[in-house]
Parts: C-alpha cells; sequence; structure tokens
C-alpha cells in the first residue's frame, strides 16, 4: 500500500474523519433546514399545505449490488434512484436524504466518496440535500440504508390503494431493459470495458446502472389530479400490479401487445432466446411508473407525457377484483398474471 492510500484509509481517517469529507462534499444551504448534518438529529421548518413523504430503503452488498460489475459511483446512482423512485411513485418533491451505511475497513474513503458522488448525481436534478446518516464498520460487507423525505400538497399524494374499476393502466418508458442489462452485466467479467459491448448492450446496461426516476411526471399527475393510483417499477411489472390490485381491492387485465419495449430489448431477447414479453413482465428495477387513471383523463395523461417528454403508454384495465389479473398474450390468449419478480427470502 503507498503511503497516500494508506493516509487514505477508514482506518487512518475513522469515522468521523468520512463524515466531515462528506459533509463538505454535500454541503447543504437550504433555508428550511434549522440544523443539518452535526447534532443528534436534524431540525426542518414544515412546509405549509404540504404533507410529508417518508420512505426508506436498505441496500446490501451481494444482494442489491454487487462491485465486481458496478462501480461505487453506479451503486450510489441506483441506491438514490431506488429512493428517489418511490417519492415520484407518491407524486412528491424529494427534499432531504439520510444515509446510514456499515463499511468493512478495506473499502477505500476515496470509493465512499465516489458512492456519495452517484447519489448526488442521481439527486442533482432535484434540490436534494444530505441532512444526516449513521457510520458504522461491517466485518465483511457493505449495507446501506437511505431514508428520503419529500413533500406534496396536502391530500394529493398518489397511493397503491385507489385504483377503480374501469381505470386505465399506465407505464412510463419501457420496459424489461434493466434486467436485461444485469443480465449482460452478471456474464461480465470484474475487468471488462464497457467499449467492448455493442450498442444495444451499452443502452441496456446504461438502462441498469443509470435508472431515472419519473419525478416529473409524478408531481404532474398528483397536480392535476389525473390518476387514482401509482406505484413504482421496482419488482417487476407483474408484481406491482398485484401490490396495486391487493391494495386497492380490485381485479386487473394487462395486454401484451401494448406493453412498451425498447428495440434493443427486442434484440437482446432474440439474441438469447428469451421472451421479451417475460424480461418486460418479470424483470425488476426499471423504476418506471404505473399508474391508473379514468379514460376521461386520457388526453390529459398524454399531454403530462408531451411536456416531460417520457413516453407513457396505456397496458390495460383496471376489473373487478373478481376478475382476478390476467394477461392477454399477443396471440389473443389470456392467462393469469404470474408473479415471478425478485422477491426476498424466496426463490418463486
Ligand atoms: P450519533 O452519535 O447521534 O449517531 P454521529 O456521531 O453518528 O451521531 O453523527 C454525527 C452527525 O453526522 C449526525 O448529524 C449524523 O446524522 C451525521 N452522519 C453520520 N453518518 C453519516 C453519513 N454516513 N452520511 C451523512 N451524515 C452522517
Ligand atoms: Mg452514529
Amino acid at each position: 500500500m503507498s503511503t497516500s492510500s494508506k493516509r487514505d484509509s477508514l482506518e487512518a481517517i475513522g469515522e468521523f474523519g468520512l463524515i466531515r469529507q462528506l459533509k463538505q462534499q454535500w454541503s447543504a444551504s437550504s433555508p428550511w433546514i434549522v440544523k443539518g448534518i452535526g447534532d443528534d438529529a436534524a431540525i426542518l421548518k414544515a412546509h405549509q399545505g404540504q404533507q410529508l413523504l417518508i420512505s426508506t430503503d436498505v441496500l446490501v452488498e451481494g444482494v442489491h449490488f454487487n462491485l465486481a460489475y458496478q462501480t461505487p459511483k453506479d451503486v450510489g446512482w441506483r441506491a438514490g434512484v431506488a429512493n428517489l423512485s418511490d417519492i415520484a411513485a407518491m407524486g412528491g418533491t424529494p427534499l432531504y436524504l439520510l444515509v446510514s451505511m456499515a463499511m468493512p475497513a478495506r473499502i477505500p474513503p476515496r470509493h465512499i466518496r465516489e458512492l456519495y458522488r452517484g447519489l448526488q448525481a442521481a439527486c442533482g436534478p432535484y434540490t436534494v440535500e444530505l441532512i444526516g446518516g449513521d457510520t458504522a464498520s461491517s466485518p465483511s460487507h457493505i449495507f446501506l440504508s437511505l431514508t428520503i423525505v419529500g413533500s406534496v400538497q396536502a391530500n394529493r399524494a398518489l397511493t397503491r390503494s385507489r385504483a377503480e374499476v374501469g381505470d386505465r393502466i399506465y407505464v412510463t418508458g419501457t420496459l424489461g431493459d434493466s434486467n436485461a442489462g444485469l443480465r449482460i452485466l452478471q456474464t461480465h467479467s470484474k475487468h471488462f470495458r464497457s467499449s467492448s459491448l455493442s450498442a444495444v448492450e451499452k443502452f441496456l446496461t446504461r438502462r441498469h446502472v443509470r435508472p431515472t426516476p419519473r419525478i416529473h411526471v409524478g408531481q404532474l399527475l398528483a397536480d392535476r389530479n389525473l390518476a387514482h393510483a401509482a406505484i413504482d417499477l421496482s419488482d417487476g411489472l407483474s408484481s406491482d400490479v398485484g401490490h396495486v390490485c391487493e391494495e386497492s381491492q380490485v381485479g386487473a387485465e394487462v395486454r401484451g401487445k401494448t406493453l412498451p419495449l425498447s428495440s434493443q430489448l427486442r434484440a437482446f431477447a432474440q439474441r438469447n432466446n428469451l421472451d421479451p414479453m417475460e424480461l418486460a413482465l418479470q424483470g425488476g428495477e426499471d423504476y418506471e411508473l404505473l399508474f391508473t387513471a379514468p379514460a376521461k383523463h386520457h388526453q390529459k395523461v398524454l399531454a403530462v407525457s408531451k411536456q416531460t417528454k417520457v413516453p407513457i403508454a396505456c397496458i390495460g384495465e383496471i376489473q373487478p377484483k373478481i376478475f382476478g389479473q390476467q394477461f392477454e398474450r399477443s396471440d389473443g390468449r389470456k392467462q393469469k398474471l404470474a408473479k415471478k419478480g425478485f422477491t426476498h427470502f424466496s426463490n418463486r
């Protein structure tokens, strides 16, 4: 180990040295913060006429990310997006972030600063301030826990529980790209260069490592009172449709022909003998939004798409609960919408 890398080790700078660096790197300036990093708790001014949204996520090395094929910056970006996307799904504005982490001593502080740089970059388009966290050592793996605070106009938050029979089901962007990108990354060795990837592979891996939270779409849907229910696609379309159905006590029909698939996903599926529809239905971590809206709002939904430049596709309809959750294949045959998205603690 060189002298400079010895000096830049967790052992050398310690917990508080690291916190100081991170605080400096991501300094808060919002007038809404009375007290940020540095005390036992942060103090925030309340926003009038607004409700607070608070969500937390845990990320475990080897489960949610893998430094064998992701850079620390990628990990930070994705961690940020996972949280931002939860606020997007509620129709809110992200405001504050708390970051807790447990790090093995072998991790160089520059990797942690890089991870924060990824987080900062994902939060860049919004004014998100870092207001606290916690730092501890870990015997072997990295654990990250992010808590995000956002706000939404009182009683305008989008929830999973207000879908109504007859609503149209919409999704933003294209589905399945992230899952395909992950598959590509997993087949590459630790030292692969992205320049060795084809254009299709580059697009798909980028969709995995740099997903976009659909904050603006969520905000407009909430502000304009267009959507009845919303969720972000983190587990996979089939699972996430299921979550809305369960919470809203309704059924759903999803039409395969209408699922938005990128040409890159189709090319990847063809080359690897995979069903692109299956990738779109089961692949998680797209961080697109799924929402339901009454048919009378269709034109206004299209206007949101136009304004935000985010494609929005109608992929089905909310049905009575007794209908269950069905999927109409491209050949017209109907089948149960099977949930095979990733779940922890099971191999289902
Ligand atoms: P406590 O003893 O109350 O846990 P700490 O000494 O751990 O407080 O933290 C000091 C300050 O630094 C607190 O404001 C805390 O929120 C913040 N902090 C600690 N770790 C992090 C981190 N990884 N990222 C951002 N802020 C942090
Ligand atoms: Mg602490």
